[in-house]
């Protein structure tokens, strides 16, 4: 099965959380307003103390410290959270994710249309 009757190891629960991660900034606004942007700010902040991977929550929050979440724009954020986890991959000697792709890879599928189901707009 995909999924195992198992709590989650820290593979499967990484696996599972950077895809919320990388979902949410997908689909952030472009152009937020104050409030998404508070919203935002607070969900990462809470997030960095919360997420059930000592270690790796508290990285994040060491990261967080230097290089604040961008909230002004989609675009921003869903780019500041890829070099994020791409620091997460080289720590673990995972490959580098190209970054200009995180659109294609999490809202908007390859061009052949192999992916076009997506998600609820409203
Ligand atoms: P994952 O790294 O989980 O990636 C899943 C998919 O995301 C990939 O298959 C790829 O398609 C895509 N992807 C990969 N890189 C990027 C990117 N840069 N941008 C966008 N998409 C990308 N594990 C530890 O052992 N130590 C840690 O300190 C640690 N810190 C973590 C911190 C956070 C906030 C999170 C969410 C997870 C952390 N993990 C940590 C778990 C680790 O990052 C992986 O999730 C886990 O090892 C499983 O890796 P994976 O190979 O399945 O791919």
């Amino acid at each position: 099965p995909e999924y195992s009757d198992c709590p989650p190891d820290s593979q499967e629960l990484g696996r599972a959380t950077w895809t919320f991660l990388h979902t949410m900034a997908a689909y952030y606004p472009e152009t937020p307003t104050k409030q998404e942007k508070t919203h935002l700010q607070n969900f990462m902040t809470s997030f960095s103390w919360l997420y059930p991977c000592g270690v790796c929550a508290d990285h994040l929050r060491q990261d967080m410290k230097k290089h604040p979440p961008p909230l002004e724009s989609g675009e921003k954020f869903s780019k500041w959270l890829c070099d994020t986890h791409n620091k997460v991959n080289k720590q673990l000697g995972k490959p580098i994710f190209d970054c200009s792709k995180v659109f294609e890879r999490w809202r908007d599928g390859p061009s052949d249309g192999r992916c076009d189901w997506g998600l609820p707009t409203d």
